[in-house]
């Protein structure tokens, strides 16, 4: 059945966007993802609409003080992301399932709201130094970025333990595998 909500939640760096691209790429499964809106700016070859609705403060003030947001979150001080109702309708309208890639207080907000009807993944980096080392190398965050995302992902991996399913990606091409069976199982399983 479709409307259901796939949450995928991990530090960044965790290879949470290829692990993403990935199961949907294979077209096996009926899923959409979720455009989240944020007030960050695009990084890097990102494009708005795309990767997020990248909006200014301001704008991204009045879609919450307009209840447009499922969930929001500053996830890093002054950063604001969140999701649109309107994007869960544009998804489900289309007989899709959806897909999104939030940080774990989003994550838990929305398992809390939806319960069996979303199922909360979380992917775990091998380790804190591996990491840094990825985050490194994707050369596009300042030294102290990086440093607040090691401390952003020491926070969040102390809550892997609420979501419904954890996978390390200490082997990516495994780490997808696991991931798209895990969805598969819940989106066919009779619940
Ligand atoms: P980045 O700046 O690396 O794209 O994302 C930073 C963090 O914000 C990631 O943990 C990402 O999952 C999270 N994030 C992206 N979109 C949303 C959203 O709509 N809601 C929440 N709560 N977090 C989000």
């Amino acid at each position: 059945m479709a409307g259901k909500v796939i949450i995928l939640s991990a530090p960044s760096g965790s290879g949470k966007s290829t692990i993403i691209n990935a199961v949907m790429s294979t077209g096996r499964l009926n899923l959409r993802f979720s455009v989240s809106a944020t007030n960050r700016v695009p990084r890097g070859a990102e494009k708005n609409g795309i990767d997020y609705h990248f909006l200014a403060t301001e704008d991204f003030r009045n879609l919450v003080e307009n209840d447009k947001f499922l969930e929001y979150e500053e996830v890093y001080p002054g950063r604001y992301y969140g999701t649109l109702k309107s994007e869960i309708k544009r998804i489900s309208d289309e007989g899709a399932d959806v897909i999104m890639d939030i940080d774990v207080n989003g994550a838990l907000r929305v398992k809390e709201k939806l319960g069996s009807d979303a199922l909360a993944v979380f992917i775990l980096p091998p380790s804190i130094d591996e990491l840094r080392n990825r985050l490194e190398a994707r050369a596009t965050d300042s030294a102290e970025s990086i440093d607040a995302r090691i401390e952003r992902a020491k926070y969040e991996i102390a809550q892997a333990d609420k979501f419904d399913i954890t996978i390390v990606n200490d082997n990516l091409q495994q780490a997808i595998e696991e991931t798209e069976s895990a969805i598969n199982a819940y989106l066919n399983a009779d619940i």
